[in-house]
């Protein structure tokens, strides 16, 4: 036989596992795309053995996980073999379709600490809020991987953020980020201290790190989530726009772990913050030359373009969309951010239309915002806008179409023309203001 050539897979039969079937309702009979089971008497499946494909389908649906495939003795052989050749290419079981027993031993959450020469990137602040809810109802540790040089302190930083220890790697090499130098950090870590989930942030870094990091260990990785969940298996349910975000989809990782998930910055919201929180940092050291890593950083030079404004840090953000009609309109957006010490955002239409640069733009392809305010004038509220700024914690949306999506999410609506509204509430703002001007002149000359 020749041995290179590539043995298949035997796919096993499914089988009852004696005890723990709970008749719950046939499930398994009406999901068998083979017609191969059968319910007795008791409510329990008969599997039919010369029907069964060993698709797994019954032991995806059943509640009480009283059905396991079965292998004859030679068709375990044959898995043997290639687990034994696949040895080294995968850190976690890649036999298709088995429930590996070695994922169990993953346990963990853990948050990547992203920072720039040590300062810290609030995504990752962020990520351990959600972090938190996770471990918890995995009964868990929430913990984070800092790396870098003299970086000691954002273990501390991190503690403080909720996490109860920090796995830290700090030396020269590390100074400055490169994909190679981290990525074999951060796995060497994972193979040593096996954590079930893996979280970074969907920052230009945590992207390039994040693919590098799962394809090095051949585990799955949904980037840009928009929702984090534990289904009652223990899984990781990541939820993120899907189709050019026509719909929510969430996806799991079925076999392989860690399970690795991105997160867009202003996504999850910030954990509080307690200083007096304490942890435990464990130092690993990881040795990797200088010279032996290719990429060189000779200067960092920060983008300082004539539009540098991170909207995404606003409190206040007055968008546009392409209800504003032409780009001088925008303008009038100007003078109201400007009376609420805001920025200008806009959707997508405002861009492609040359109104606004794209650095301003609010959604699925742009930034996600989560700001005090956000007033949305002339913007219909497509979902692509939505998933980027319906965190917000007041949101203001002013459209002449009353039936416009944008009113779905928002906390206060005004039926409107964008250029009668938003002219009324500029005088209304400087109307409030000088009079609170007056009182307190009054006030002042009361007192004397
Ligand atoms: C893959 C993909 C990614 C995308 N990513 C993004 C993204 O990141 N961000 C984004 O915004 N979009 C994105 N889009 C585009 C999105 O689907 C919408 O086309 C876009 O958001 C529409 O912008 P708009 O609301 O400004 O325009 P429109 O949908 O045309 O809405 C204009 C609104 O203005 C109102 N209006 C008109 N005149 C006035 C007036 N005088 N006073 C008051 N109201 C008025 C209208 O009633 C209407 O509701 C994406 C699309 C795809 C396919």
């Amino acid at each position: 036989m020749d041995e290179t050539k590539k043995v298949k897979k035997p796919r096993g039969v499914a089988r009852l596992i004696p005890g723990k079937c709970i008749a719950c309702g046939a499930r398994c009979q009406s999901d068998c795309p083979e017609d191969a089971i059968e319910i007795n008497d008791k409510g329990e499946p008969v599997i039919n053995i010369e029907k069964c494909i060993g698709c797994r389908r019954c032991l995806k649906v059943c509640p009480a996980e009283a059905l396991e495939i079965h292998f004859t003795p030679e068709e375990q052989k044959i898995l043997d073999k290639i687990a034994a050749q696949e040895k080294g290419k995968a850190p976690v079981e890649a036999v298709a379709g088995e429930a590996p027993a070695r994922i169990k031993e993953y346990r963990g959450v853990w948050v990547f600490v992203e920072h720039t020469e040590g300062r810290p990137a609030v995504v990752s602040w962020e990520l351990l809020g959600a972090g938190a809810k996770l471990a918890k109802s995995l009964n868990v540790d929430l913990c984070t991987v800092v790396i870098g040089d003299k970086v000691e302190n954002l273990c501390q930083e991190s503690f403080a953020y909720g996490a109860s220890r920090a796995y830290l790697v700090d030396a020269p090499v590390f100074h400055h980020y490169r994909t190679e130098t981290y990525y074999k950090a951060i796995c060497y870590l994972v193979e040593k201290y096996k954590p079930e989930i893996l979280l970074m942030g969907a920052t230009g870094l945590g992207r390039d790190l994040a693919g590098a990091v799962a394809t090095k260990l051949n585990t799955g990785l949904t980037a840009d989530c928009t929702g984090l969940d534990i289904d009652d298996k223990g899984f990781l349910l990541q939820t993120r726009p899907a189709f050019g975000g026509n719909i929510m989809a969430t996806i799991f990782t079925e076999r392989t772990r860690p399970q690795m998930a991105t997160v867009r910055p202003h996504v999850m919201a910030m954990p509080a913050r307690d200083n007096s929180r304490k942890g435990e940092i464990v130092r690993e050291s990881f040795d990797i030359k200088e010279e032996d890593v290719a990429v060189k950083v000779l200067e960092v030079i920060e983008d300082r373009g004539a539009d540098c404004i991170d909207i995404a840090a606003a409190d206040v953000i007055v968008s546009g969309g392409r209800g504003m009609r032409a780009s001088e309109n925008f303008a009038l957006l100007q003078q109201l951010a400007d009376e609420l010490n805001g920025v200008i955002g806009c959707s997508r239409a405002a861009v492609e239309a040359g109104w606004m640069p794209a650095e301003r733009q609010v959604g699925q392809t742009g930034k996600t915002v989560r700001p005090k305010i956000y007033i949305a004038c002339g913007i219909s509220g497509a979902i692509q806008h939505l998933v980027g700024m319906q965190s917000s914690d007041v949101i203001i949306a002013i459209n002449q179409d009353k039936q416009a999506p944008i009113f779905e999410v928002a906390t206060y609506g005004i039926v409107g023309d964008v250029f009668q509204v938003v002219p009324a509430l500029i005088n209304q703002i400087r109307e409030l203001r000088a009079k609170k001007s007056c009182d307190m002149q009054e006030d002042k000359s009361g007192r004397k």
